[in-house]
Order: structure tokens, then C-alpha cells, then sequence
């Protein structure tokens, strides 16, 4: 079993001959069963527009297919105490899986006060917070809100809460890990770390820095499987992950189990 706990479903520069939501969950279908991926988490947007959907639209047009949930960003700019009474409910019913903050986009460290009202409703009803970490895939992202290190704020004054450090905080990877050794409510997920696909030196790169990771931090019991499809390629990720060295009990942990366990996915 192969759980993808992030992708997008966004109108991204490569997918702008892609207008509507629907056939880009067609597209997204297509790729998953071509690669034998089970169950999808699609990432709501930190801002909505013509080509970023709410996460309500996301929620509506997936009800037909029982392989995708949604994680639902919240910014502080963006979305009201409105947006987070819906997805409180939303949560209940089971459609929210988790909260994600943009920080970079969002030009705010993820320890801000105006926050906490996200991590306590992570809290209440036992979902992730997710935090992108690390290079923003937008020109308009500043860099010292994504940094790594910010996480370790959040994780010690909320130890109830579990949290998700997207994208191994690439480049800043050395911080991710130890922030991921010293907390142990602190998951990370490997997506983004390229744009279109791994090129053999690029890849191995990223492993040598990966095998550090789980070298430093022990083994993989945090470790998530992630794309951030439609940015990097599906079969280039696994491709990726293979040629990680992880123990077989470890492998099932980091391609479904964590996730499973994580986001309550039946
Ligand atoms: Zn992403």
C-alpha cells in the first residue's frame, strides 16, 4: 500500500492547460492508479482565486471518490475565524484530515499567537498541523519564516500537538532533522524536493542527505511519503524512495503506515 500524504491540485504554471478542479482530480486518478499510489491528501491553497480552489470546493468535488482527503491550509491573512468554524465541522464529519500553514508564503513565523487558535483546534480533535519548511516555490516567499528551526517553538510549547515539517525543510535539511530528533511530536514529509523530476546527480544528492536524516534521527517512525504532485512527478518519486536505504519494517512505516496512523485514514 502507497499513501501520498501531499499533493496539490492547484493551476500551476504546468498544469494551465488544466482550467477546471474536475479534470484535474481526473488527472490526479490517472497518475495515482499508474503508480500505484492508494490514497491521495490534497493540500488546500493559503489564498483562493480562479486558479487555487477553496478547500470546501475540493471537499465537494471529491465526495465521489474514496481514495482523496483534504488538508486544509489556514492563513492568517487569507482566512477568518469564519473559515475555521467550517472546518471544524468539516473535521467532525471526518473531510478535514489536518491544518496546514504556509509559512514563507505567509510572511509570519509559525510560533505567532495568531496561530495558536490552529494548533488548539490540531489539539482538540487529534489532527496534524502541517508547516511547509524550507524553499518557496513562489518568488514572493521570505525565507526566515520557513526555516526549520522555527518548528522547534511550536513543538515545545505544544507538546499535544503533532506536527508535520514538509519538504524535510530542503535545503535546510540538518535543522529539520534535529528538530525531528529532539521532539517527538514532529513528522516530516520528503515532497517537493525537486521540481518535474530527480536527475541522477540531483538525486543522489537529496539521498545522501536523506540517508543523514535517518541516520541522525533514528529510524523512520516520522518519516511521511509525499510528492507535492503536480510540482514534482510521481513516478520519479518512487523511483526516488526506492534507492533510499530503510529497513523493510520501516519502508511500510514511511509508504502508508505513519500516514494511516497519522491522518486516521480507514
Ligand atoms: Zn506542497
Amino acid at each position: 500500500m502507497i499513501i501520498d500524504c501531499h499533493v496539490h491540485v492547484n493551476q500551476y504554471e504546468l498544469t494551465r492547460n488544466v482550467p477546471l478542479l474536475e479534470d484535474r482530480l481526473k488527472m490526479l486518478q490517472t497518475e495515482m492508479i499508474s503508480n500505484n499510489i492508494d490514497y491521495s491528501i490534497i493540500l488546500s491553497s493559503y489564498k483562493v482565486n480562479a486558479e487555487r480552489p477553496s478547500t470546501k470546493q475540493i471537499i465537494d468535488k471529491i465526495k465521489k471518490y474514496d481514495n482523496l482527503g483534504v488538508v486544509a491550509g489556514f492563513t492568517i491573512d487569507n482566512h477568518t475565524d469564519e473559515d475555521l468554524k467550517a472546518y471544524r465541522q468539516f473535521i467532525r464529519d471526518g473531510q478535514i484530515k489536518g491544518l496546514k500553514i504556509y509559512s514563507g508564503y505567509e510572511h509570519y513565523y509559525p510560533y505567532d499567537q495568531r496561530y495558536q487558535k490552529v494548533y488548539d483546534t490540531c489539539i482538540e480533535f487529534g489532527i496534524p498541523a502541517m508547516f511547509h519548511t524550507g524553499d518557496t516555490y513562489s518568488e514572493r516567499g521570505k525565507l526566515r519564516y520557513a526555516r526549520p528551526l522555527n518548528l522547534d517553538e511550536v513543538a515545545v510549547d505544544n507538546p499535544e500537538l503533532k506536527m508535520v515539517l514538509c519538504h524535510l525543510g530542503n535545503p535546510w535539511i540538518q535543522d529539520a532533522q534535529e528538530v525531528i530528533y529532539k521532539n517527538k511530536n514532529v513528522y516530516a514529509d520528503v515532497s517537493g524536493l525537486v521540481v518535474g523530476s530527480f536527475d541522477h546527480f540531483f538525486e543522489k544528492m537529496i539521498k545522501d542527505k536523506v540517508a543523514e536524516l535517518i541516520n541522525y534521527a533514528g529510524e523512520p517512525r516520522y518519516l511521511l511519503y509525499g510528492t507535492d504532485w503536480p510540482i514534482s512527478t510521481m513516478d520519479s518519486y518512487l523511483n526516488f524512495v526506492a534507492k533510499l536505504r530503510i529497513k523493510r519494517e520501516y519502508r511500510d512505516r514511511f509508504m502508508y503506515k505513519n500516514a494511516k496512523e497519522l491522518f486516521k485514514i480507514s
